[in-house]
């Protein structure tokens, strides 16, 4: 018998036909032997849906509030599949975050998991139920309802098949698996049979939204073995699982890109110790990433540094940094939200030099203009002016043989 933790994106349970195979699927998993925990997000559209409300009334609604919405979307899901199970004859029980509870932290639409007493969900199976959790929402220690960050279901999946131990967490999507890079951008995309935590853990870091960041951290740190698949069809899909030494013998796996960018340019800066710190701590004290960062030093005892970050954080962080720059006498602060981010990412460039250079050459080839550049050891991403980014992924995929035959 084994107990298997399984999550629906929003296409998946996009309507009640939907939801009522879901159920199907999970009754007669359990009628095979086995345990089963189901996590579903929203219908399709609905997240956005509910976004768009409180944009209606407001650019920058109450985020504490925002969750309280948001939230919403994955209450009607998880019911409606409850119905569907017990009409079946089966067993079910619906749990919202604060039901099951999902501990987390109260960054509010981005909140961290802390905990999960699992207790509940246990008890249910042991009377033969099928527990169905809300994906996304969480709930803090006062009580506050949360959200984990956009795609977050993913994480309440992983971190709950790890606070259960569970055999193995499947996560059904809309693509049969993980690809070597988009399959709605670039056609000739390839399914990955296996991926290593690492890789998977930068490709989602660098856009490629098919697995949320977090729950690959989660997948990595507790061992958890995730498969991809598809809702809709019944091929084998892809194994996020650790590398192995077939796994660097591909010099390349996968090339990504993320449109969630944005820069911000602060101009003369005083360029004295402690100014770094002095630009960035507010920032990241409202919880907002910074990506990449370049410094540049101009004549005099002045520089400019320019750096990334999520385009929904745009207006925040640029208010944050119109007051920074203000109080440390910066001559000018400038951004731009029309850039995107293509990356390269494969382990095997550990054990090859020019990986770099390569991508440089292949979009200059296509008359590409790279605008910032960085490098860890398994990926080279570079910043461009995002109309271009279909062009860049299209040729990167090609330069590096990735393309289907
Ligand atoms: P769900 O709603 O099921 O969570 P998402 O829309 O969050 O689904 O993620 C699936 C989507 O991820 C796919 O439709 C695809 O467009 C996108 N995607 C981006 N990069 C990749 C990749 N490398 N492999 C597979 N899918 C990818
Ligand atoms: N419904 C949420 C979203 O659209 C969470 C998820 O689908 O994973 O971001
Ligand atoms: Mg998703």
């Amino acid at each position: 018998m084994a107990l298997i933790v399984r999550k629906y994106g929003g296409t998946s349970v996009a309507d009640c036909e939907k939801i009522e195979r879901v159920a199907a699927k999970a009754l007669e998993c359990q009628r095979a032997g086995n345990q089963v925990v189901l996590v579903l997000s929203a219908m399709s559209g609905e997240t956005n849906k509910l976004i768009g409300f409180a944009h209606k009334i407001t650019d920058r609604p109450n985020l504490r509030e925002m969750d309280v919405l948001m939230a919403t979307g994955e209450q009607v899901t998880v019911a409606l599949c409850a119905i569907a199970i017990e009409k079946m004859g089966g067993k079910a029980r619906s749990f919202l975050g604060d039901q099951v509870p999902i501990l987390t932290s109260d960054a509010h639409t981005k909140a961290r998991i802390l905990d999960i007493p699992a207790d509940r969900l246990r008890a249910c199976l042991e009377m033969g139920g099928i527990p169905i959790v809300a994906g996304f929402q969480g709930v803090t220690a006062a009580g506050d309802i949360t959200t984990l960050g956009r795609g977050g279901s993913d994480t309440t999946a992983v971190a709950l098949a790890a606070a259960l131990k569970a055999d193995v967490c499947e996560i059904y999507t809309d693509v049969d698996g993980v690809y070597t890079t988009d399959p709605n951008m670039c056609p000739k995309a390839q399914k990955i049979d296996r991926i290593s935590y690492e890789e998977m853990l930068e490709m989602a870091s660098l856009g490629a939204k098919v697995l949320e960041i977090r729950s690959v951290a989660f997948a990595m740190r507790y061992d958890v073995p995730v498969h991809v698949l598809s809702s809709f069809t019944h091929l084998p899909g892809t194994i996020v699982t650790k590398e192995d030494k077939s796994m660097e013998e591909r010099l390349i796996s996968a090339v990504t890109y993320s449109k969630n960018e944005a820069r911000i340019t602060i101009s003369k800066v005083p360029d004295r110790p402690g100014i770094a710190a002095t630009i960035f701590k507010p920032i990241t004290d409202a919880n907002i990433v910074v990506d990449m960062i370049i410094q540049n030093t101009r004549a005099g005892d002045m520089t400019d540094m320019t750096f990334t970050i999520p385009r929904t954080d745009y207006a925040q962080a640029m208010e944050i940094v119109e007051k920074v720059a203000r109080e440390i006498g910066a001559e000018r602060v400038a951004g731009s939200t029309d850039i995107a981010k293509v990356s390269v990412v494969g382990v095997g460039m550990r054990n090859h030099a020019g990986v770099a250079s390569q991508m440089f050459d292949i979009l200059s080839r296509h008359g590409i203009n790279i605008l910032m550049i960085s490098t860890s050891e398994i990926k080279i991403s570079c910043v461009i002016e995002e109309k271009y980014t279909e062009l860049a992924v299209r040729a990167l995929h090609e330069g590096f043989g990735l393309d289907a035959k």
